[in-house]
């Protein structure tokens, strides 16, 4: 497969499209070599490593997806947004964020964590805040932090080549994700919204869609209007007072019930908590007897 470069930031994807458990990177090829997203390639970012020494490790958020690999760079500066350096510093941090502490998913996620995506302890040594500016050699990079989807989540623009990498605000049709413990969906509209302000020609996405070219103003318009349509058919279902477990039933996120339940119901519950915190603080909703119904 022909390589994607523009300048010295080389796109590499993750297999099958950088699908989950998989994620894609970008690797600047310049004085200061440097990957963001080290989730991607083993054997491509392993080669990388044995040209010569890797930098920096730049992650755009904590998500076990984007750091599987990070492990082959031990010597390189770690770079996370500064909401996020406690979830490099303890697996129980990152069962915390994401809300998974003391619920029936917690063991089999720690299990994950530690043996499917390699977590390691690992002291961050350089804190990423919005519009710092990172230089590689003739390469720059503006932070731009975009919470919502992890409560530290950052996207990053090369000025000079017109690339935005977007993370994990990967404008797939399936929506975007906000359901952390402190994920938010008010903010990953926000994030959205101001991502299409961004004068980029090259939009690299985390995952499947990859590197999308031209304008993203109408994908990134489909992709929030899935928060909507999400919200939707919950308070369609809301026709008579529903438990928590009758909502995440219905799959309104997922489709249909899938397996395994600690990634699927877990996710489905989840987002459908995050739907119902902001329909309650807009009043639109009340809860009695472990019953949600509409005002
Ligand atoms: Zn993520």
């Amino acid at each position: 497969m022909q390589e994607i470069r523009f300048g010295k930031i080389v796109f590499i994807p993750g297999p099958g499209g950088g699908r989950y458990p998989f994620c894609n990177s970008l690797y600047i090829d310049d004085e200061v070599r440097a990957v963001i997203d080290p989730g991607s390639d083993e054997g491509q970012l392993r080669m990388l490593q044995e040209k010569g020494p890797v930098r920096k490790v730049i992650q755009s958020h904590y998500h076990e997806d984007h750091g599987s690999f990070g492990c082959l760079f031990p010597n390189a500066e770690l770079c996370v947004h500064k909401s996020e350096t406690p979830c490099y510093q303890g697996i129980d941090k990152v069962l915390e964020y994401y809300g998974l502490r003391g619920t029936e998913y917690e063991d089999v996620w720690r299990n994950l964590l530690l043996r499917r995506f390699n977590y390691k302890v690992r002291k961050p040594t350089c804190e990423l805040q919005d519009g710092d500016l990172v230089r590689f050699g003739e390469t720059t990079m503006r932070v731009i932090h975009t919470p919502g989807h992890s409560i530290g989540h950052c996207c990053f623009y090369f000025p000079d080549e017109g690339v935005l990498y977007l993370g994990d605000l990967d404008m797939t049709r399936f929506g975007p994700w906000y359901g952390d413990r402190v994920s938010d969906i008010d903010s990953t509209i926000e994030s959205v919204r101001k991502l299409m302000n961004i004068p980029a020609r090259f939009f690299v996405s985390a995952h499947e869609t990859g590197v999308i070219e031209g304008d993203i103003k109408a994908l990134a318009e489909e992709y929030i209007a899935v928060i909507e349509e999400r919200e939707k058919k919950l308070i369609a279902f809301l026709d008579r007072p529903r438990t928590l477990d009758e909502i995440v039933s219905q799959w309104i996120v997922y489709k249909k019930p899938r397996e395994p339940r600690h990634f699927f119901e877990f996710g489905e519950r989840a987002l459908m908590v995050k739907h119902i915190e902001r329909l309650e603080k807009r009043g639109l909703l009340k809860q009695e007897r472990m019953k949600y119904s509409l005002v």
